[in-house]
């Protein structure tokens, strides 16, 4: 059995190829990214509406009921950090970095 490669065939697979090449270098650059990012400020606008704290020890629980032990950033859905990272990304702050210690009122476990 004998395969032609048609020149829309070439064509198609260097589109695409130069799709999702630059695409894997943004997925690999994403999380030394993350940990350049500067620091989110607890004093920031969303950082305050939403509860930010640097050190889930801080969170005032009564003032906060949807806060259960164990939750931070390092566990949250929305952490863009791996596990075992000091800092990562977070999806709700973009261009900032959160501590995995820290927490806001919108944690939700990470699946
Ligand atoms: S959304 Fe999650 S990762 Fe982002 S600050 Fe809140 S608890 Fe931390």
């Amino acid at each position: 059995m004998q395969h032609k490669v048609t020149r829309r065939a070439v064509v198609k697979g260097g589109l695409l190829l130069s799709a999702i090449v630059p695409a894997l270098g943004w997925i690999a650059n994403a999380g030394a990214a993350a940990a350049d990012l500067p620091p989110l400020d607890t004093k920031a606008p969303a950082a305050v509406t939403l509860g930010f704290v640097d050190d889930v020890s801080a969170v005032d629980a009564a003032a906060n009921p949807t806060y259960a032990p164990g939750q931070k950033c390092a566990n949250c859905e929305q952490f863009q950090g791996k596990p075992k990272d000091a800092r990562g990304g977070c999806v709700l702050f973009p261009g900032k970095s959160v501590p995995a210690a820290g927490w806001c009122k919108v944690w939700r476990q990470k699946p």
